[in-house]
């Protein structure tokens, strides 16, 4: 049987800072996104899904982040006072602690961290890492007291060290496309993504069977939606290892883009009736510690 998942990464503005700071056209997308995120929640129904949260969303203000991870608020301290210089309504694509809310009890929901600040490891010491991630789990538990998943910021691969003793023991699989790492930012590897994304997905070389990571386009044209739905309905008929599909709100910021969501959620609603897959959490785990630092 195929183990399945869906995720959500649910970030707001937080995964593109400078982006949505100076790119009008992604700032609307951000906004329309979230208000589309009643319509997403409501496609899926019965199909159970993990959505990664940005847990600064859940916070009200700049003070009130810097308050509750000091360290990695240091981190993104420039980009965000760019945000705030630039747009004065900023804070609607920082923070939505009722969405979070929403999101939280919504049925076949499971709540996982994707950072509290949405940091990328790159340069940034694990204490900090850990920090970022303890703070996401403390503020996230108080909407899901189970909350053990994370999904990495842009899919990079972090260490170990910032995870372990945070809460997290799921963790979202960052494979290595054609020779490329999954976040490599060349214009060769993204071109690897997208053979990855739209023809063959990669098997992760870490695990025992195919586990396949796979980025929904969409938000792209008719006939690539249509491709890559094809190859997601032959991935659904495989008998093992393990398939992860994932999208963000902004790439389903339009009624059509929902429609085909929908579309997505019958077919494997169809698979699932099937009994030909298990819906699943990440499968890279991190060894048991009960203990949150903070
Ligand atoms: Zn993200």
């Amino acid at each position: 049987m195929l183990a399945f998942n869906l995720s959500i990464d649910f970030e707001l503005g937080w995964g593109e800072l400078t982006r949505v700071a100076h790119d009008d056209r992604f700032y609307r997308r951000v906004v329309r996104g979230l208000e589309r995120t009643p319509q997403i929640l409501a496609a899926l129904r019965s199909i159970p899904s993990t959505w990664g949260v940005v847990a600064g969303c859940c916070a009200a203000s700049l003070e009130e982040l810097q308050a509750r991870a000091p360290d990695a608020f240091h981190v993104v301290e420039p980009q965000l006072a760019a945000l705030a210089q630039r747009r004065r309504a900023y804070r609607d694509v920082l923070f939505c602690a009722d969405v979070v809310r929403a999101i939280g009890r919504a049925a076949d929901v499971e709540l996982a961290s994707h950072g509290f600040l949405h940091l990328l490891p790159a340069g940034v010491p694990t204490v900090v890492l850990r920090s970022d991630v303890a703070a996401s789990v403390v503020s996230l538990r108080g909407i899901a007291s189970n909350l053990d998943s994370f999904i990495p910021p842009q899919n990079y691969d972090w260490p170990d060290e910032a995870l372990i003793g945070t809460g997290i023991r799921y963790v979202r699989h960052t494979p290595v496309v054609c020779g490329y790492a999954y976040s490599d930012p060349r214009r060769a590897a993204k071109f690897a993504r997208l053979w990855n994304d739209l023809v063959s997905p990669v098997s992760h070389g870490g695990s025992e069977h195919p586990a396949r990571l796979l980025f929904l386009r969409i938000d792209r044209g008719a006939r690539l939606w249509e491709r890559q739905l094809r190859l997601i309905r032959r991935l659904l008929s495989s008998e093992v290892g393990s398939l992860y599909l994932f999208s963000h709100p902004h790439n389903l910021d339009a009624a059509h883009l929902v429609r085909r969501f929908t579309q997505l959620c019958e077919v494997i609603g169809e698979a699932a009736a099937a009994g030909r897959l298990t819906f699943s959490k990440f499968f890279r785990q991190l060894p048991v510690r009960q203990e949150v630092r903070s």
